[in-house]
């Protein structure tokens, strides 16, 4: 019987202090307040205080500068930094990473998560080859226009590498411009981003380009991430606490104001953990669109009932029930089952296993790209 399956999932405690900016009636009047203070104070508490030695900071190159931003997305700095040497040791250049084999690319991003990531990667660094000799656009706007480089990631670029005078908006950035300027807007309405987004350009720095435009990028990020944190900022440590208008209210962490919430919601699947008395294991490519997409994985089922039915009579007795365990996603708990199969080499045979999927001994699928828990269970 062919292995087949009816359903493929495929504050601060300080108190309130008095600025001249409590009573700005608009965006346009608060942001003109706070400039030029607020740039210099930014760049200045940078050159002092920022981060410098992270191993993506003092370059200009925007190869190394957009793999760490490509990386940082969703992930935490301490997670990347390994990462983040393993690429650049294989694929030192934009060319190697273009001519490297998908499976390679995936394999090496194998825990990082958000596996759409490295697809738009490697697929960038294809265009990047193809249409652009070898060199990164040098402006935010044509960095778009790449595979995987959205707004906030290609002003990274451009600031960074080419002082470009445009601003980043990612998390940490939203959470400090909306504190600093008390900004009431709701950043659920695409609008209201847009306006802050507008603020955001309005207080980059106006002179001194080439040296200001990345200090002050690199300030406002290090800004958000080790003293205007989500909760519980370190306003007295803040090199902008006298100009910040959240903090004079009172309640800095009231800002961002975000109403839509992120629905979660859950998933129950059960994996096949086929194993051959010689250790290989059975793993299949996932399909490219949806959960852990284009990595090697267990087959996959909607429940139990299907698992079983995809298996032969013979075989079904055979199989050991591992502890279930959840598995979370961004937006999703996975609930994980699997079913354990150990089988001689002659069962295996017996088996019919879709061509989509190959034994794999542990030399083999230690390279490939794995889903995390799947690699967990296996011990990777
Ligand atoms: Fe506090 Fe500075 Fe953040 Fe304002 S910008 S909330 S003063 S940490």
């Amino acid at each position: 019987m062919a292995l087949t399956r009816t359903r493929r999932l495929g504050v601060s405690s300080l108190p309130p202090e008095k600025t001249s900016f409590a009573d700005m009636p608009d965006p346009a009047g608060v942001t003109a307040a706070l400039v030029p203070a607020f740039s210099a104070q930014l760049v200045r508490w940078q050159k002092s205080h920022g981060r410098h030695s992270l191993p993506w900071q003092n370059t200009r190159d925007p190869y190394r500068v957009w793999l760490s931003e490509i990386m940082l997305q969703q992930t935490q700095v301490a997670t990347v930094l390994d990462y983040y040497t393993r690429f650049l040791q294989r694929f030192p250049t934009v060319v190697d990473l273009a001519l490297a084999k998908p499976d390679e690319v995936l394999g090496l991003w194998s825990g990082l998560g958000y596996y759409s990531r490295a697809r738009n990667l490697h697929r960038c660094a294809q265009d990047v080859v193809r249409l652009h000799g070898g060199q990164f656009p040098q402006t935010a706007e044509r960095l778009q226009t790449l595979s995987g480089i959205g707004p906030s990631t290609a002003a990274a670029i451009a600031s960074f590498c080419f002082s470009e005078r445009v601003a980043i908006l990612d998390g940490n950035v939203k959470r400090v411009l909306t504190r600093l300027t008390a900004f009431s807007g709701d950043l659920a309405s695409n609008a209201q981003e847009r306006t802050l987004l507008g603020m955001a350009t309005e207080l980059l720095p106006r002179r001194n380009l080439r040296e200001d435009m990345p200090r002050y990028t690199q300030g406002i990020m290090d800004l958000g991430a080790t003293i205007c944190t989500s909760r519980q900022p370190s306003c007295l440590l803040c090199p902008v606490q006298t100009l910040c208008l959240g903090l004079a209210s009172g309640a800095p962490e009231r800002f961002p104001i975000k109403t839509r919430k992120l629905k979660r919601s859950a998933l129950s699947l059960s994996l096949l953990w086929a194993e051959r008395s010689d250790g290989a294991v059975w793993l299949e490519r996932r399909p490219v669109t949806g959960i852990w997409g284009g990595l090697y994985c267990f087959p996959v089922f909607a429940g139990e009932d299907e698992l079983l039915a995809a298996l032969p009579a013979s075989l079904q007795d055979r199989l050991q029930a591992v502890p279930p365990f959840v598995h979370v996603l961004t937006h999703k708990d996975l609930r994980l089952s699997p079913m354990r199969l150990v089988l001689s080499a002659r069962p295996a045979r017996a088996l019919q296993l879709p061509e989509d999927g190959a034994w794999f001994g542990r030399d083999d699928w230690i390279v490939l790209g794995l889903p995390a828990p799947i690699r967990k269970l296996l011990g990777g």
